[in-house]
């Protein structure tokens, strides 16, 4: 890599949830630093890289992510993406009850097919749509734009079945680094205990 960046580790990252929960969107959050109100619907299977830094660590690991189709059309599709995963996005939209239900099935997709020891951060998006009590939250995605889903109650699932979590919004950007950062050194450390 003459000149370049060189980094130490190649992650692999899944992002998998409901259509319409905003998977396309962090990634392209994380990628690009902005925002699309009306994204190509997702069709298939989308690729972003990024250069990361786990500063305490003194590494740059640089993610593969791969944006996952939302719908069970394509589950089929999806689930040979699944290999050699070391990280997964799990998401939900904080405002849909129903995303949020689902999550525990793309949760039992994940555990069949990828590696056991894979690194899962439950990703409460569009967080921007409850943040803000005047309900300006600008496009959404066609849902009521209050809260169905509290942080409590998806701390505590998060925590029931081994999970990270973090509440993110791709509109803002808030939290969409740090969610990758968190699976990041936690997939680290995994490296380094040898698991
Ligand atoms: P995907 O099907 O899960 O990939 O979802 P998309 O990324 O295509 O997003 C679906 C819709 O939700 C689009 O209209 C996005 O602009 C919108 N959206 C995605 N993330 C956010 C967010 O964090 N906040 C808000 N307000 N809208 C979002």
């Amino acid at each position: 890599m003459a000149g370049g960046i060189t980094w130490h580790y190649v992650l692999k990252f899944i992002i998998t949830g409901d259509a319409a929960v905003g998977k396309s969107s962090l990634l392209i959050r994380l990628t690009d630093q902005r925002f699309l109100a009306n994204p190509d619907p997702t069709l298939g299977v989308e690729f972003g890289s990024k250069l990361i830094e786990i500063p305490e660590e003194g590494k740059i690991v640089k993610l593969q992510c791969w944006d996952t189709a939302g719908t069970e059309s394509f589950r089929s599709i999806t689930r040979s993406y699944y290999r050699g995963a070391a990280g997964c996005l799990l998401v939900y939209d904080v405002t849909s009850r129903n995303s949020f239900t689902n999550a525990r099935s793309w949760l039992a997709d994940v555990r069949e097919h990828a590696d056991p020891h894979l690194t899962c951060i439950l990703v409460g998006n569009k967080a921007d749509l409850v943040s803000d009590p005047a309900g300006e939250g600008g496009t959404g995605s066609g849902h009521g734009r209050h809260r169905e889903v509290t942080t409590e109650e998806a701390e505590i699932w998060a925590k029931e079945e081994g999970l990270l979590f973090v509440e993110a919004s791709a509109k803002s950007g808030q939290n969409v680094q740090l969610a990758f950062e968190q699976a990041s050194r936690d997939i680290l450390d995994k490296i380094k205990r040898g698991v």
